[in-house]
């Protein structure tokens, strides 16, 4: 990123490490939908030469000389949010918002990403996870942030087993949203969204029911297709601020609406008052950042490999080289009809 609406490329040192981080080099890395916001929308403020890049399976290089678990050769996964374990909020349970909100999102936010030959990962003990032999680099860069963001929303929801649940927004991370959501135990699952691609993947993921938010309001449909009821459970993984509107009108009394959808625009967001029972529904928003870490990344690990799930569905585009970041980086931004996530291969 040179400058909010301009990327290109940019030469620079490779970066030194603290005695308890490691020097890493990319053997997969993968753009995401944060990386257009910040770079198009100015999501995160100003950033002048900013690397980008927060979803990456690596290999090391280096460690500091504190680091006991990870050595040079490893090739391990790198989690989208590498928090600040000793901290407060860590301790409290919450380590994403570590010093500040979202303070354990660090990679082309804070400090340089993983689009690069050499990048970084701070607390290497606690941050990364060895990479199973049995996954691939470019499946593995599915759980650092789509897998672990999707499946916290189905968390967080609660939904109760053999429960129903809508999910607004059917992109890589909604899509992860209904495998977990199935994964959790919900019997009725609604996608929402129109990407054929996608359709077809979130019915392999569990999806039971699909809904156009095309071929008029969403939650009329979904209120109507559960008996003028609604869903125990609402995941909100794309739209605009209006989804809250949908979300809430879409949920039944006791539901969670579990938001993972980044919100760009204006001071406030709209709640419907009367759906929301003036204040006294029982619908409850719960928020939330992609949890990271090394445990978090051995269980989506363990996902894979015992088959519960399969994280290559979300790959559509697969390019070879560094070099190749730039037009994946463009086809996440223009979105065609045919993509969930890119992914890029890099050989050591
Ligand atoms: P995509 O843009 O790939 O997917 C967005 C989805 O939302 C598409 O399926 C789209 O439909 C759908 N959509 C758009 N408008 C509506 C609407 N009015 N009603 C219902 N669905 C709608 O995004 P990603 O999956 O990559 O990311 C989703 C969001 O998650 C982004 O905002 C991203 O920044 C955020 N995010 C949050 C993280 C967190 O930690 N909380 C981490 C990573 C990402 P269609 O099929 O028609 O295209
Ligand atoms: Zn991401």
């Amino acid at each position: 990123m040179k400058r909010i609406g301009e990327v290109g490329w940019v030469e620079k040192d490779i970066p030194s490490i603290g005695p308890m981080d490691a020097l890493l080099k990319p053997l997969a890395i993968a753009p995401c939908t944060s990386d257009v916001h910040t770079v198009w929308e100015g999501a995160i403020g100003e950033r002048h030469d900013l690397i980008l890049g927060h979803e990456a399976i690596g290999v090391v290089e280096k460690v500091g000389s504190m680091v006991k678990t990870i050595k040079p050769g490893d090739r391990v996964i790198v989690p989208a949010i590498t928090p600040d374990w000793g901290t407060d909020a860590a301790q409290r349970g919450f380590s994403s918002q570590t010093g500040t909100p979202l303070g354990g999102w660090k990679y082309s936010n804070e400090k340089d990403g993983s689009m690069a030959e050499y990048f970084t990962c701070n607390e290497a003990d606690f941050n990364l996870a060895i990479l199973p032999d049995d996954i691939s680099p470019a499946d593995a860069c599915m759980l650092v942030d789509m897998w672990s963001t999707g499946f916290m929303g189905a968390e967080n929801a609660s939904i109760p087993l053999g429960g129903s649940v809508a999910v607004l927004g059917i992109g890589a991370v909604g899509l992860s949203a209904i495998l977990g959501a199935k994964l959790q135990g919900a019997a009725r699952i609604f996608a929402v969204g129109t990407r054929p691609v996608s359709i077809i993947v979130s019915k392999e993921y569990g999806a039971t029911d699909i809904i156009s938010y095309k071929d008029g309001d969403t939650s009329e449909q979904i209120v109507e297709a559960t008996g003028g009821e609604g869903v125990d459970a609402v995941i909100i993984a794309g739209g605009g601020p209006d989804i809250l509107i949908d979300a809430i009108k879409s949920a039944r009394a006791g539901s969670i609406i579990s938001n993972i959808n980044y919100f760009g625009q204006g001071d406030t967001l709209p709640i419907p008052r009367v759906e929301w029972g003036f204040g006294m529904a029982d619908k409850d928003i719960h928020t939330g950042l992609c949890p990271g870490g090394r445990t978090r990344m051995e269980r989506l690990a363990d996902i894979v490999t015992y088959k519960k799930g399969d994280p290559s569905k979300l790959i559509t585009h697969k390019f070879n080289g560094l070099e190749n970041i730039e037009e994946a980086l463009f086809l996440m931004k223009d979105k065609p009809k045919d993509l969930i996530k890119p992914v890029v291969i890099i050989d050591d």
